[in-house]
């Protein structure tokens, strides 16, 4: 398993509003820094650059100004948001690394849809 870890820069991913841009994680907003912002990896595993707290993207609540926090409801969304991230790539091994990580992100999905 590879541990490179990618800038998350999407649009919000339960609403999609928006323009892509970097997300940090609600405890070490306070202390905020840049470098504090979250990575997501190929497993579809988000990591807090600040803290080191990694979980499964899915699991993660995001706020936007639409909304406080909130877990996602639906993939297609997600997906979508995360296209939007492998179209912006101008790299081609970035861009199959996305690739895996969304078929990551589905099957985790998906199985967490089965075990509800
Ligand atoms: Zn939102
Ligand atoms: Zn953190």
């Amino acid at each position: 398993m590879s541990e490179e870890k990618f800038w998350l820069r999407i649009s919000c991913p339960v609403c999609k509003s928006g323009e892509p841009r970097y997300w940090s994680h609600s405890e070490c907003e306070k202390t905020y820094d840049s470098d504090n912002d979250v990575k997501i990896d190929v497993n579809g595993n988000i990591f807090c650059n600040g803290c080191h707290l990694t979980d499964p993207l899915i699991n993660w609540r995001f706020r936007c100004e639409k909304h406080d926090f909130q877990k996602l409801e639906n993939l297609a969304t997600l997906l979508e948001v995360l296209q939007v991230m492998i179209n912006m790539s101008k790299n081609i091994n970035d861009q199959v690394k996305y690739a895996t990580m969304v078929a990551n992100i589905s099957t985790m999905w998906a199985l967490k849809a089965q075990n509800n």
